[in-house]
């Protein structure tokens, strides 16, 4: 399968999209900005701004460059959330205008940001101790602290809505991954430029540091009305354009449904955590890839709880769940 390639040159995806792949110190080590444009598009937006690094802001400007652009030249920035891959680049240069969904500023604002991978977290899902001292790093791509002051000139609220004075394209909430995670859409060319929400090949990890959300409740709502736009391209930040993409969503739903049969069939086999069900339903994978499977199936315990058909309690710290 061919990889996005993060020294690439800038990649024309539809009449009014050019994406720029550019290098990103986390994994998969290339993240994008997406030139958006619009009939009258001297002063296009961007969706996202590249990572906090130098050849990160380089490889951009030189990018645009080759589009006869400078970053003054854009409209602004649009955040698809604030994972720094995504958002670090606005630690070094300055949009003339920012546009971010109100629950990405206030996790933007927000000073403690709790962690979806870290120990607390693996605590929560049953991991065992010896096993999570060896899982949880030292730091993670999460948003927070370094955005606080961050100016933004353009809150937006709701589900979706236009990209202002860029016709053709709108924003639309897409959450389980990030808080106030945004899609971009743009009709005629029935273009989805999906962030981190839908990956090829690769999971997106969904969000538990927040008990309180069902992200995976979250995560299928906006995969079905990523399938009800049947969007002819999806591209997300990290990997190459999918075409067709409506067959890849509704693959991406089946997969996704598959498994929380099997999540549930788990707990009825005797699993009561996350750990167990993983334990209970996989091989032992490799690590990055055992946090993916964790959090996902903790998502989907939570979810299930969540429509009645568990019920969750929390014993000593660990969250468990039984048949309802
Ligand atoms: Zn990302």
């Amino acid at each position: 399968m061919r990889k996005l390639d993060p020294t690439g040159l800038p990649e024309r995806l539809s009449p009014h999209c050019v994406r720029l792949p550019l290098p990103d110190p986390f994994v998969p080590g290339v993240t994008s900005v997406f030139v958006l444009e619009s009939p009258d598009s001297r002063h296009p937006w961007l969706l996202d701004a590249g990572a906090d690094m130098a050849e990160s802001t380089a490889a951009l400007t030189a990018g645009l460059a080759r589009l006869g652009l400078t970053p003054d030249d854009a409209t602004g920035v649009v955040l698809s959330h604030t994972h720094l891959d995504h958002s670090g680049g606005l630690l070094r240069w300055k949009p003339a205008r920012l546009l971010a969904h109100e629950r990405a500023i206030a996790e933007m604002r927000n000073r403690e940001p709790a962690s979806s991978r870290g120990r607390a977290a693996l605590h929560r899902m049953g991991v065992p101790p010896t096993v999570a001292e060896g899982l949880a790093p030292e730091s993670e791509p999460v948003g927070g602290t370094p955005l606080a002051e961050v100016p933004v000139s353009d809150p937006v609220g709701g589900e979706e809505g236009p990209l202002p004075e860029c016709e053709g394209w709108r924003w639309i909430l897409a959450e389980g991954h990030a808080p106030g995670h945004l899609m971009l859409f743009h009709e005629a060319d029935r273009l989805l430029l999906s962030a981190d929400q839908f990956l090829l090949k690769w999971k997106s990890p969904l969000r538990i540091s927040d008990p309180e959300e069902d992200s995976f409740g979250l995560y299928l709502s906006s995969l079905q009305g990523a399938i009800d736009l049947a969007p002819e391209t999806v591209c997300s930040s990290h990997t190459v354009a999918v075409r067709p993409g409506l067959p890849f969503l509704e693959e991406r739903r089946a997969g996704l449904l598959r498994q929380l049969g099997r999540t549930s069939e788990a707990v009825e086999a005797g699993a009561r955590t996350a750990w167990e069900v993983v334990a209970v339903g996989e091989r032992r994978p490799s690590d990055g890839l055992l946090i993916l499977f964790l959090r996902e199936r903790f998502a989907m315990l939570r979810h299930l709880a969540a429509t009645g058909a568990l019920a969750r309690s929390m014993v000593d710290g660990v969250e468990r769940f039984d048949p309802a």
